[in-house]
């Protein structure tokens, strides 16, 4: 019979970081959240030959102190969460310690960083497939941190092929979510470009740090698409209920919980309605995330006005954070809400009132 023996730490590691980073999105969305994170007020993604060769990125936030280069990309190493219950309350985007450790396992990874006391010297940082650290050396640098990946996947060799058979498809999921951030994000300038071999940089798109979603929605799609908009803005009254597994979504002296959406629908009779993923928008109190069903709960009541077409949509959901958990996959892209049915009902009555307060239905012979 064969015997149990504990797995060897290093191939934990690296069986772990492959359910972290699992495709050229995660590595995007983790570094860019870090940015965040950091307090950054601008962040240049830079990729070469749409991430294949190399990822960038780039940000002017607080930098890190050289008393944590030992443990800053060890697994489980984090300056955003201690304990469990901070969970709850989390107002950071990471908090698993997760994401740099898993980037040492599975490519060419180096961090450059400056704390703005110390510009224009700056600290190179080099890491050992386990995140240990493995050396450092100074180099030119403004405030900031500057996050390098090359060759992702270069030892995962199944995983690298089927990032390069597809990179056509995660290339526009890439772009997509990059868009998502630069558009929920108001105050951060996002410059995105793209090299392909030796050729010249393009920028795919940037915002200028700018007040409004709207101005953001402009940078990234165009002015086109924001006339075919109308401001969301969706209160959804739960009321409270007695029901004790649900109790704790109203407040204990019994008054309701509000949750509001918040964002830009496209009207239906607009014609701007071509449905790509990258144009329905989801967030929670400004997370980008995938929600399949408030998004076939927005499609539904859309439907029903305009059947031709799907909408644009950017919407935020925002709600207390004791309504929902991010811990639910690796990559903090499923949330879970709280009550989510009585929640989506609430969201489609309230939809079709907004529809329904003004003349946004399609005339019949302009399908
Ligand atoms: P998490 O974000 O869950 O804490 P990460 O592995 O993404 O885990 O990052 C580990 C730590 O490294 C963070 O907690 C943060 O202190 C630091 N860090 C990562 N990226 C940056 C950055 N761009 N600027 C400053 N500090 C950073
Ligand atoms: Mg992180």
């Amino acid at each position: 019979m064969a015997t149990i023996t504990p797995i060897e730490g290093r191939t934990v590691h690296q069986i772990q970081s492959g359910q972290v980073i699992v495709d050229l999105c995660s590595v995007v969305k983790e570094l860019v959240e870090n940015s965040l994170d950091a307090g950054a007020t601008s962040i240049d993604v830079r990729f070469k030959n749409q991430g294949l060769e190399s990822i960038e990125v780039q940000d002017n936030g607080d930098g890190i102190s050289p008393h944590n280069y030992e443990t800053i990309a060890l697994k489980h190493h984090t300056s955003k969460l201690a304990t469990y219950s901070d969970l709850s309350t989390l107002q950071t985007f990471g908090f698993r310690g997760e994401a740099l450790s898993s980037l040492c396992a599975l490519s060419n990874f180096t961090i450059t960083t400056c704390m703005a006391a110390d510009a224009p010297k700056g600290t190179k940082l080099e890491f050992e497939v386990s995140g240990k650290l493995k050396g450092t050396s100074v180099v030119a640098a403004q405030k900031g941190t500057m996050v390098s990946v090359e060759n992702l996947f270069n030892n995962l060799p199944v995983r690298r092929r089927e990032l390069e058979r597809n990179i056509k498809r995660e290339w526009s999921r890439v772009v997509g979510v990059l868009g998502q951030y630069a558009c929920i994000q108001t105050g951060i300038k996002f410059t995105v470009t793209q090299q392909a071999g030796k050729g010249k940089k393009t920028v795919l798109f940037s915002t200028k740090g700018n007040r409004t979603t709207r101005e953001n929605i402009v940078n990234v799609f165009g002015a086109k698409t924001l006339t075919a908009l109308v401001p969301l803005g969706l209160n959804l009254e739960l009321e409270p209920t007695s029901a004790p597994s649900q109790r704790w979504l109203t407040q204990e002296d019994g008054e309701k919980k509000n949750i509001r959406i918040v964002g830009h629908i496209s009207r239906p009779a607009s014609g701007e309605g071509r449905q790509t993923p990258d144009r329905q928008m989801f967030f929670v109190n400004g997370r980008p995330c995938g929600l399949p069903q408030v998004a076939k709960a927005f499609n539904e009541v859309y439907k029903s006005y305009n059947a031709a077409q799907s909408p644009f949509i950017f919407a935020n959901i925002e709600l207390d954070t004791h309504l929902y958990d991010v811990n639910v996959s690796p990559d903090k892209r499923t949330i879970l809400l709280h009550d989510q049915t009585r929640m989506l009902d609430s969201l489609k009555e309230a939809l079709t009132a907004l529809f329904d307060s003004q003349d946004y239905t399609v005339p019949v012979s302009q399908l």
